[in-house]
């Protein structure tokens, strides 16, 4: 079958996968949207630092490793349509529309469906899903905009972390896909008051499109100047990003930090004491949050029309990655095979 995969950097178009097959437990699906995201564009780039570091924190938890002189499967922000069960595994029946948590169970374990030389992820034609994992698409909901269902619970989890009130005032730095997803999220919560900054004028754009009640641009100066958050969240990634916010905040506030930077990074722990700062760190989200997003996009409590800013075929995945590049032109493009 047809699918694109990373090879020595570069995202390729093959059309000779072998087609997967379902075991126990497991279902073939046939793949109708996924997202690009931020994510895998960073692997592309720097895969041998990603597995390194992932090895440092997981040593002793087992995983699979990844070999980057074999081609990579990629591919997590999916939605697809059942097309047949593993022997005796009861499953919705061929047809239903599905998202899962980008996880597939075997006999062996769990494995993330994230980067992988064997498990196949959504920039392909087909790829295996958990029966159990599987969550219908309801209410007629497009499956491109059900692809978003796992971006989009990155910032639902961001903002159930913080545990930010409605009257309180939150500040996004950074309006790539994950703070933007952090400002759907905090608008959906009843959040009155929401800052996002950005250099790019087009994503600033998009923040406001999504529910942010002030945009401010960075290159402009500090959003500190003229905004006194309670709660900051910082979907950046840079070096230097924490220890300004930590210099810059007021007391108390609390700042969750989204934005996944792989560096070593300098604070002065100082600031953060002398104004008692609450700093969390977050990845991922759970079980649950993935559902509410799911529930939020299909009952058009969320609308990820404005994110979705390109589409591509699996030949086109190669020349999309290098797209994703310019925060002018894109925040999600999604392939569908
Ligand atoms: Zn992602």
């Amino acid at each position: 079958m047809r699918a694109a995969v990373l090879r020595d950097g570069r995202m390729v178009y093959r059309d000779d996968v072998p087609e997967p097959v379902p075991g126990p437990g497991q279902v073939l699906v046939g793949v109708k949207a996924c997202g690009i995201c931020g994510s895998d564009l960073h692997f592309a780039a720097h895969g041998d630092e990603v597995v390194e570091m992932t090895a440092q924190v997981s040593a002793g938890a087992g995983g699979m490793a990844v070999d980057l002189n074999s081609d990579v499967f990629m591919g997590h922000e999916f939605s697809a349509e059942v097309l047949e069960a593993g022997p005796d595994t009861d499953t919705h029946p061929p047809g239903t529309p599905v998202t899962s948590l980008p996880l597939l169970l075997s006999a062996g374990g769990v494995e993330p469906i994230v980067y992988s030389n064997s498990t196949i992820g959504g920039y392909a034609e087909r790829m295996l899903l958990s029966a159990p994992l599987l969550m219908p698409i309801p209410n007629g909901l497009d499956l491109k905009h059900a692809a978003l269902t796992e971006p989009m619970a990155v910032g639902l989890h961001a903002v159930n972390k913080s545990n930010i009130q409605p009257g309180e005032t939150a500040l996004v730095l950074g309006c790539g896909p994950i703070g933007i997803a952090i400002v759907a999220s905090l608008r959906a919560r009843g959040v009155e008051n929401i800052v996002a900054a950005d250099f790019s004028p087009k994503r600033r754009e998009l923040a406001t499109a999504m529910g942010a009640h002030q945009t401010v641009d960075a290159a402009q100066g500090s959003p500190f100047d003229t905004v006194k958050p309670a709660v900051v969240f910082e979907a950046v990634g840079v070096p230097g990003i924490i220890d300004d916010v930590l210099r810059r905040a007021r007391p108390g506030t609390r700042l969750v930090v989204a934005g996944v930077c792989m560096q070593p990074d300098t604070v002065h722990p100082f600031f953060a004491i002398a104004k008692e700062i609450n700093v969390q760190f977050v990845l991922a989200y759970n079980p649950e949050e993935f559902g509410d997003s799911l529930r939020a996009l299909a009952e058009g409590e969320i609308d990820v029309t404005p994110l979705i800013t390109g589409e591509v075929g699996l030949e086109g995945v190669g020349q999309a990655f290098d797209d994703l590049a310019d925060p002018e032109r894109h925040c999600k493009i999604l392939v569908t095979p």
